[in-house]
C-alpha cells in the first residue's frame, strides 16, 4: 500500500516524520520514515499544524469580490447582490467555488460550511478541489407561510443535487434567516432536520434591526423564536450572533447549538456590535469562526480572520487577556465546536488533514508559533495543505490555479460584474 510521507518537518517543537495511508495518519514520530512507493512531501523548514475550519461562508461569492463595495448592508444585498444572483448559472457557481477553494487551500483551510445556490455545482467544485465541506442551498419564503410548499420543493431539490457527493461533502438545511423565512417554514425545517438527521445552518442576530423587528413582530428575541420553531439544538449552527442577550445565550447553551462568529464581515458591513466571546464561553456555547462570503469580507483567509477575532474581543472587553492566541487558534481550527466536524491536531489514527507552515518565514521565524499564527501571519505562511492524505498545495503551488482564476474571471465578466 502506498501512502504519503512528510519528511523533515517539526511538530510541537521536535523533528518528526509523518505517514498517511487511505486518508488517515498512520504514524508520526522522530523515527517515522517513508516506505517504498510513498508519495513524498518535503517538510524541511516547516511545522505541521491543524488546518483551519471556515464555519460560515458563501464560497461562490468570490464572483462578487470587489463588486458594489462600501454600501450599507440592505442596499448592498437588495440592489446589487440579489439581482446579480438571480442571473447565476451552474457554471458560475462551479468556477466561483473553485476560486474560493483555491484561496482557502492557499491560506490553510481544510474544511468549510457553505450556504449557496446550486449546491450540485458547489459540491462538484469542492470535490474537484479536494476540500471537505458541509453544503446547503439557502431556503427562503420571504417570511410568508404561503411559500412553504415551494420551500419544501427547494429543500428536496437541493438534497437531491447533493446525493451521491463524495464522502468529504455533507448535506445540510440552510434557512437563510428569521426575517426571510416564516415561522411555519422554520418549524418544517426543524422536523425535516430531525427526520433526516441533517445539520441546520442559519444567519442569526446579525444586526440590531433584526432583533428589534423580531421582537416587534413575534414578541420574542431571535434565539427564542428559533427555539419556539424547534430549531435550536445540537445540530444547529448560528452564524453571527452579534446581538444576543444573556437569556438567549443561556438558551443556546442549554440546547447545545453552535455559534460561528464572523468578525471581518461584521466590521465591514458595520453591524455596530462585536460578538461577545467571553459571555458565550462562560455560558458554555460551542464556538467556531467563519469568514462569511467574499462579497462581504472580502477575504477567505482564516489567519486574517483569527487575528480580527482576537483583537476585536480584546478591544470589546477593554482587556488584553479577554482571549489568548491558543484559544483563538483552537476556535479557528474548529475544535471548540464538535458540530463543525474538525479533524483537530494531527495524531495517528486521525484524518490526514493538516498544513505545513513555513518556520523560515519572517512572520514565524521567532517566538511562539501560536502567537505568530494569530497575530503576525497571514495565509501566505502556508507552504502545503493536505486533506484526506491528498496534497492540495505543495510548496505554494496548486494544480490548475491559473486556469481557475481565468475561468472565474470570465464567469464574473459574463455576469456583468467586471
Ligand atoms: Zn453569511
Amino acid at each position: 500500500v502506498s501512502g504519503l510521507a512528510v519528511t523533515g518537518a517539526v511538530l510541537d517543537g521536535r523533528a518528526v516524520g509523518l505517514r498517511a495511508e487511505g486518508g488517515e495518519i498512520v504514524a508520526i514520530g522522530p523515527d517515522v520514515r517513508p516506505e517504498p512507493g510513498d508519495e513524498l512531501l518535503d517538510g524541511e523548514g516547516t511545522a505541521i499544524v491543524a488546518g483551519m475550519v471556515n464555519g460560515h461562508t458563501h464560497a461562490a461569492m468570490t464572483l462578487f469580490r470587489g463588486y458594489a463595495d462600501d454600501l450599507p448592508l440592505m442596499e448592498w444585498l437588495e440592489r446589487h447582490i440579489w439581482p446579480a444572483e438571480a442571473r447565476l448559472e451552474a457554471e458560475d457557481v462551479y468556477w466561483g467555488t473553485r476560486l474560493a477553494c483555491a484561496e482557502m487551500i492557499r491560506s490553510g483551510t481544510v474544511a468549510f460550511w457553505d450556504m449557496y445556490w446550486q449546491p450540485g455545482a458547489t459540491a462538484r467544485a469542492i470535490n474537484d478541489a479536494g476540500l471537505r465541506a458541509t453544503v446547503g442551498p439557502p431556503l427562503l419564503d420571504g417570511g410568508d407561510p404561503a411559500g412553504l410548499a415551494k420551500l419544501r420543493e427547494d429543500a428536496a431539490a437541493g438534497l437531491a443535487e447533493l446525493e451521491g457527493s463524495s464522502e468529504r461533502i455533507s448535506a445540510s438545511l440552510a434557512p437563510h434567516a428569521i426575517y426571510t423565512v416564516s415561522s411555519e417554514s422554520l418549524a418544517w425545517i426543524a422536523e425535516e432536520s430531525a427526520r433526516l438527521e441533517l445539520p441546520v445552518q442559519i444567519h442569526l442576530s446579525e444586526t440590531e434591526h433584526e432583533v428589534d423587528e423580531c421582537v416587534r413582530a413575534h414578541g420574542v428575541r431571535p434565539a427564542e423564536l428559533l427555539d419556539r420553531a424547534g430549531l435550536l439544538g445540537p445540530r444547529t449552527l448560528l452564524a453571527h450572533c452579534v446581538w444576543l442577550d444573556d437569556a438567549e445565550r443561556e438558551l443556546i447553551a442549554e440546547r447545545g447549538a453552535t455559534v460561528v462568529t464572523n468578525p471581518n464581515a461584521n466590521l465591514k458591513l458595520a453591524v455596530g456590535g462585536i460578538f461577545d466571546l467571553p459571555a458565550a464561553r462562560s455560558a458554555g456555547i460551542p464556538i467556531g469562526l467563519g469568514t462569511d462570503g467574499a462579497g462581504s469580507n472580502n477575504s477567505l483567509d482564516m489567519l486574517a480572520e483569527v487575528k480580527q477575532l482576537a483583537l476585536g474581543q480584546k478591544h470589546r472587553a477593554t482587556d488584553a487577556a479577554a482571549v489568548t492566541a491558543a484559544e483563538a487558534l483552537q476556535i479557528a481550527a474548529g475544535v471548540r465546536a464538535p458540530l463543525l466536524g474538525a479533524s483537530g491536531a494531527p495524531v495517528p489514527g486521525g484524518r490526514a488533514d493538516f498544513l505545513l507552515v513555513r518556520l523560515d518565514s519572517p512572520e514565524l521565524g521567532l517566538g511562539s508559533l501560536e502567537a505568530g499564527l494569530v497575530y503576525a501571519a497571514s495565509g501566505s505562511v502556508v507552504d502545503s495543505t493536505v486533506v484526506a492524505g491528498r496534497v492540495l498545495m505543495r510548496g505554494g503551488a496548486i494544480e490548475g490555479e491559473a486556469e481557475i482564476v481565468a475561468r472565474a474571471r470570465e464567469r464574473a465578466a459574463g455576469l456583468g460584474l467586471l
